[in-house]
């Protein structure tokens, strides 16, 4: 599988400010927000897309939202915010790490699409 810039990120290879970090994941700043609060989980697993996933995943993709909801309360923005994944090229995805992006701080009202990450 092709090395993407997020797994030179989550091996430390590109000198990245985490915001969290466990042996599963980081979290880092988006580098291009959407919106007041964009940051990104990134799985240390470098799974391309979201349907690359397999049975044996769905620990770590369950941990991928506990950390969601911990980084947004941890950042102030646990009463509202957008967890937004792109799959593929046709869904928006850009880089083949598999991510979660949580997108914060202004409107997300009905109607608007995901964050402009659409
Ligand atoms: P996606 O379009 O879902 O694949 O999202 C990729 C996201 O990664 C985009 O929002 C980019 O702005 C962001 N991104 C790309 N390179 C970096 C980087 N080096 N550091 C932080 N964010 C990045």
């Amino acid at each position: 599988m092709s090395d993407t810039i997020f797994g030179k990120i989550t091996r430390g290879e590109i000198p990245s400010e985490f915001l969290y970090e466990d042996e599963h994941c980081v979290v880092i700043q988006d580098i291009h927000p959407q919106a007041p609060t964009h940051v990104l989980i990134i799985p240390r697993k470098p799974i391309p897309r979201l349907v690359d996933a397999q049975q044996s995943d769905s620990e770590l993709l369950g941990h991928l939202l506990l950390v969601a909801g911990k980084v947004a309360n941890d950042l102030g923005v646990g009463e509202g915010f957008r967890l937004v994944i792109n799959n593929g090229a046709d869904g928006g995805q850009t880089v083949f790490h598999l991510h979660l992006h949580i997108l914060a701080g202004r409107s997300m009202a009905e109607g608007e699409l995901a964050g402009g990450l659409v």
